[in-house]
Parts: C-alpha cells; sequence; structure tokens
C-alpha cells in the first residue's frame, strides 16, 4: 500500500547495497540493534542435562539472535505438585532483534520440540524456557510479564543469572547482587557437567 511503512525493513540497513568494506560497520550497526536477554532453562524429566544442551543449541540458532553465554547447570529441588525429579536449571544470556512476544513464542515452540505438553503449573516438564530480562524492559500483559514475575523468589533462576550477570542493572535500578539469595529456599546445587563449551569474550 502506498505510504505504509513496513516495519520490519524500517531503518535497517540492507546487505545488498554495501561493499565489501562496509560489512563489519553493518554487522556492528545490527548488533547494537539487539537487546540483551536472560532466559532461563529448566527441564526435569526425559533426561534432563540433554534437554538443557539441546535448548541451548536451540538458542543458539533463534533468528535474528546470537548466544552470548551460559550459566553452569544448577541442580535444585522441585517446587512444584506431588513427588517430582531434581531440576536441572541455567541462565542464557542472548541478544535479539526479537521483539519480547516473538521471543515467547520462539522459545515455546523450543519447548514443544523437546515433548512438553502444558498441563497442571509447575507439573514436571522435559523444559521450560523463561525470559527473566529483557534489555531495561518492564512490561506487563496477560501472556508475558518482564522481568520474569518469579524472579526475585527463585534461587534456580537468581543463582545462575547471577553467575553471569553479577552487577547488573535490573530495570528497577537495583543491582544484582549475590545477597539477594540470601533466605531464597530449596537447596541449590552447582554441577560440573559445562552446558555450553564455547565461552565468549565480552
Ligand atoms: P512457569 O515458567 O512459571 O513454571 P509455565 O512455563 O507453565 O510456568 O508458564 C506459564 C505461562 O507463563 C506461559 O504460557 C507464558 O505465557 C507465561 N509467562 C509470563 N511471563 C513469562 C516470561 N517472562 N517468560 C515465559 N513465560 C511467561
Ligand atoms: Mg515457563
Amino acid at each position: 500500500m502506498p505510504g505504509t511503512v513496513n516495519r520490519t525493513t524500517r531503518n535497517v540497513p540492507q546487505p545488498a547495497t554495501r561493499s565489501p568494506a562496509q560489512l563489519p560497520r553493518f554487522r556492528a550497526q545490527l548488533r547494537r540493534q539487539r537487546t540483551r536477554c536472560f532466559v532461563a532453562l529448566g527441564s526435569n524429566i526425559n533426561q534432563p542435562l540433554l534437554q538443557l544442551r539441546r535448548a541451548v543449541q536451540a538458542l543458539d540458532t533463534l533468528p535474528q539472535s546470537s548466544l552470548q553465554h551460559c550459566s553452569s547447570v544448577y541442580r535444585s529441588q522441585a517446587m512444584g505438585p506431588g513427588q517430582q525429579p531434581d531440576y536441572l536449571n541455567a541462565v542464557a544470556e542472548i541478544r535479539t532483534a526479537l521483539r519480547p512476544h516473538a521471543l515467547l513464542a520462539a522459545l515455546k515452540r523450543i519447548e514443544r520440540r523437546a515433548g512438553r505438553v502444558y498441563q497442571r503449573r509447575w507439573s514436571a516438564r522435559p523444559l521450560d524456557l523463561d525470559i527473566l530480562l529483557y534489555g531495561h524492559l518492564s512490561y506487563r500483559s496477560r501472556s508475558l510479564t518482564i522481568p520474569h514475575a518469579g524472579l526475585m523468589q527463585r534461587n534456580f533462576v537468581l543463582g545462575p543469572l547471577l553467575e553471569i550477570a553479577a552487577g547488573l542493572a535490573l530495570p528497577n535500578g537495583r543491582a544484582l547482587d549475590t545477597n539477594m539469595l540470601q533466605g531464597l529456599p530449596g537447596r541449590l546445587q552447582k554441577m560440573p557437567q559445562p552446558l555450553w563449551p564455547r565461552r565468549r569474550q565480552r
């Protein structure tokens, strides 16, 4: 339609118009448009460590995104209903140009590919992927709350997040600090197995 702006390409430089010499600058420009996000990973059935490793690979191939860092794997007690196996948890940092709801949809697709069927709240699951932080965004809708509503109450989320992002400023202005873990319930055990072998320089 004449006069309409294509929202996906507006202000985005097109690679075809760049000479090879301009490519590094173009790539840097694209990276700057990406938002720094933290995603929590959890699994307590169907080979949890394998589930987390596959999920990290899937995060590494998210469109318009790049995986930056991964925490260690942590073992935690399930907080859901009934007797459940322990969870393995981790947190990954990504940079993404996906908007929050598109990111949530992409994470749910990864969960479903891992065999997740949506049952009772907090029931055992092969994979749970939650958006913890999306830049400095504070946002609330029926299907999405950012920062994640459980961020400050769950040691299995805060522990791995602190490992890779201590000092990070939260949207409320507070900096992530290990003191925030004090008094949170449940055991949290750091595991020796690496989740993602590559550790990129900041
Ligand atoms: P939980 O992650 O708390 O164990 P679920 O994985 O079952 O629970 O998520 C239930 C719903 O929570 C999802 O369908 C999603 O729409 C919603 N939700 C709200 N905020 C977030 C968020 N920040 N990240 C992921 N899901 C979220
Ligand atoms: Mg979830």
